[in-house]
């Protein structure tokens, strides 16, 4: 899952996106809100960490002007204070949830998972796929009850396909959601992901969950391919 940190303090802009990056999401950051607003018209992210005090615009009047434009974006808004204007104001401007300054980082994890889940008909922090099974809280990952071990970035992507089950998912939505800007789009990097990825969950196991379409890209599913 792909996200745009909005954060004009470059410290604690390095600091949240190397701890969410240590948790699998694919992290860009916005340093205020004028550049917030171009990046999220250009790439398509699962959620936005917004700051109220940035420079150009502050984060009230960038999830105003989303919201104005009709984005449903998941906005995660830290206010600066712990003042009940700043998070009536966060709210009222179309803010999902709201975070007052300092916080715990766990506590900014569960806000963003609770976040990423909303609109899910499953909601609960596991996610289920036949005998394969997801903890996006523990980021442990079981088949038929046994334990397999991935790297950050593959169970960034395993994620990634549990929430789209039955989708088939091309290279460039891939792409776009589990990795950030630095990406070279004309690099094999997903395919040898998705292979070492299918070896790692499908090996061993009659029902292959993840099967390619073609031309079209990858799917997770516990349908026989027809
Ligand atoms: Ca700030």
């Amino acid at each position: 899952m792909r996200i745009l940190l909005v954060e004009d303090e470059p410290s604690a802009a390095k600091m949240l996106a190397k701890g969410l990056r240590e948790q699998s999401y694919a992290v860009d950051v916005a340093e205020d809100g004028e550049a917030a607003l171009y990046q999220i018209s250009v790439y398509d992210y699962d959620l936005v960490i917004l700051d109220v005090m940035l420079p150009r615009k502050d984060g009230f009047e960038v999830c105003q002007e989303l919201r104005a434009a009709g984005s449903s974006i998941p906005v995660l808004m830290l206010t600066a204070r712990d003042v009940v204007d700043d998070r009536i104001a966060g709210l009222d401007s179309g803010a999902d949830d709201y975070l007052t300054k300092p916080f715990d980082f766990g506590e900014l994890l569960a806000r963003v998972r609770a976040l990423l889940r909303r609109g899910e008909a499953l909601r609960s922090e596991m996610l289920v796929v036949a005998d394969l099974e997801i903890d996006t809280r523990s980021k442990r990952v079981r088949r038929a009850g046994h334990n397999i071990q991935l790297t950050v970035k593959e169970y960034g992507l395993l994620e990634y396909f549990a929430r789209n089950v039955d989708r088939v998912l091309g290279r460039a939505e891939i792409a776009e959601h589990v990795w950030d800007e630095n990406f070279d789009i004309f690099s094999n990097l997903i395919e040898v992901y998705v292979q070492r990825l299918r070896r790692k969950i499908d090996d061993g196991h009659e029902l292959k969950l993840f099967q390619t379409r073609r031309g079209e890209g990858y799917v997770l599913t516990c349908e026989n391919e027809d």
